[in-house]
């Protein structure tokens, strides 16, 4: 069996704005390269390889919740989702806010 490759801490949690009791549980901090959440945009396989593990992730939610709420966080693959459907999920929300507003 090939040995896991273990990293100190989840990529980019020490930028996330609030302490994220979750990190403890991502996938991505045990299996994988960091580098693996930061595919080339146009590099299908790669972003579909991360998405693939953020699927079976047990805190997908949360993290995605993280990602969206903080620009910091604006690159990579975060919750199963890349940053273009990040984009859309924020404007999704801002659009929504504020027909809810109008209503
Ligand atoms: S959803 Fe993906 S990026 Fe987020 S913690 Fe889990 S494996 Fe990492």
């Amino acid at each position: 069996m090939a040995p896991t490759r273990m990293r100190p801490r989840p990529r980019g949690t020490d930028l996330l704005p609030a302490p994220s009791s979750w990190a403890g549980e991502a996938l991505c901090a045990r299996v994988g390269r960091p580098g693996d959440w930061y595919p080339d945009e146009d590099d299908h396989d790669a972003t579909a390889a991360a998405m693939e593990v953020c699927g079976r992730c047990p805190v997908r939610d949360a993290c995605l919740e993280a990602a969206v709420a903080s620009r910091w966080l604006e690159y990579g693959i975060w919750g199963g989702t890349t940053r273009a459907d990040r984009r859309r999920i924020r404007r999704n929300r801002k659009n929504a806010a504020r027909k809810a507003a109008a209503a």
